[in-house]
């Protein structure tokens, strides 16, 4: 997968035949992708003098994957990673670590570093945009909905998605993980293909939820532009994005919910359940109906740590408060109106 040669069909060192999976000789324990092994820890290297953990945990976790499970290197690298991570998740966004010194320069720096974090992030949202097979599959799926709504609300809702889909992307990258462009599947929505897994519940819980997130986010963009502009247009398109992204959190399976599920206690599952309660108190959804019922479901069956992540929890709550009141904007531009 990362050496283009592929193992050698037989064992350089033994002559024992090998078969195409494997990353070690079942005979004499040779790694087959020694050199490959080694160009990985050197990038990891230099990615990690030049301050770049996003990019030394990409260099580990190719160098992972061909290494034979539980062997001595495995075990090294494997702890390398982790301490990695958690480097990751302890600093939000990497201008945050600048403004450690209250001078006014530092502030000035860490000021431009933040902008220089949201451009990054902004040409993070487009990279995807010049991928042909994301374009024709984003066409594809326009086409579906212009069906339904006619062309410009096809364009919007699609836009959200992708929104969405680079929320998940940013967070992925972040962690070192190497993630495609999205890939549009008509009617339904988007998918990124990954090509490690992903292992730890806590990163497996930001990943996921920073779909949700991002996709909030494009929501409040459109209620913005119907505060403007006045067109229920905006509002339609404000309150389905909330809608699309609320299912999303169904607690099930690899949905985003799901995922953020993977990372709470049995308790935090419950005060997930509750909020989602509260909130269809207030807006009577059913999408909320079936949330909840997962979601005490999820609580009663737990099998996860004790401990659970508070984080995902706050974050999982507040964005089922906040996709809820934004789904209502629907109700200023009935979907029978076009
Ligand atoms: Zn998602």
């Amino acid at each position: 997968m990362t050496d283009p040669n592929g193992p050698p069909p037989a064992c350089p060192q033994c002559g024992t035949q090998l078969a195409p999976m494997m990353v070690a000789c079942p005979q004499c324990g040779r790694l087959l992708y020694a050199d490959a092994l080694q160009s990985l820890a050197e990038q990891a290297r230099i990615a990690t003098e030049k301050g770049d953990v996003s990019g030394a945990l990409t260099a580990w976790r190719e160098a992972l994957a061909l290494l034979p499970h539980g062997s001595r290197q495995f075990q090294v690298i494997a702890a390398r990673i982790t301490a990695l991570d958690e480097q990751v998740a302890g600093s939000p966004a990497p201008a945050a670590s600048a403004g450690g010194n209250r001078s006014p320069v530092s502030r000035g720096v860490a000021g431009a570093g933040a902008i220089g974090v949201f451009l990054w992030k902004l040409k993070a949202l487009f990279f995807g945009l010049g991928k042909l097979s994301t374009l024709a599959s984003m066409a594809l799926s326009a086409g579906v909905y212009w069906t339904i709504w006619g062309w410009p609300f096809a364009v919007g809702v699609v836009l959200s998605i992708y929104v969405h889909e680079m929320g998940h992307v940013i967070a992925l990258r972040r962690y070192g993980f190497k993630a495609g462009a999205p890939m549009f599947i008509p009617g339904l929505g988007a998918v990124i293909r990954l090509q490690q897994q992903i292992v730890n519940p806590k990163e497996d819980a930001e990943i996921g939820l920073a779909g949700p997130i991002y996709g909030l986010g494009a929501a409040l963009a459109c209620i913005g532009l119907w505060a403007v502009t006045k067109e229920p247009f905006f509002a339609a398109l404000a309150g389905l994005g909330a809608w699309i992204n609320l299912f999303n959190l169904l607690p099930f399976g690899s949905l985003d919910g799901g995922r953020g599920f993977h990372a709470m206690s049995r308790t935090q599952k419950l005060i997930g359940a509750g909020v989602v309660a509260a909130a269809w108190f207030f807006i009577h959804d059913g999408m909320l109906i079936l949330i909840g019922l997962l979601a005490i479901s999820r609580a009663i069956s737990d099998k996860s740590d004790p401990q659970g992540s508070w984080k995902a929890t706050y974050t999982y709550v507040t964005l089922i408060a906040a996709l809820s009141a934004v789904s209502m904007m629907r109700l200023h531009a009935p979907l029978s109106a076009q």
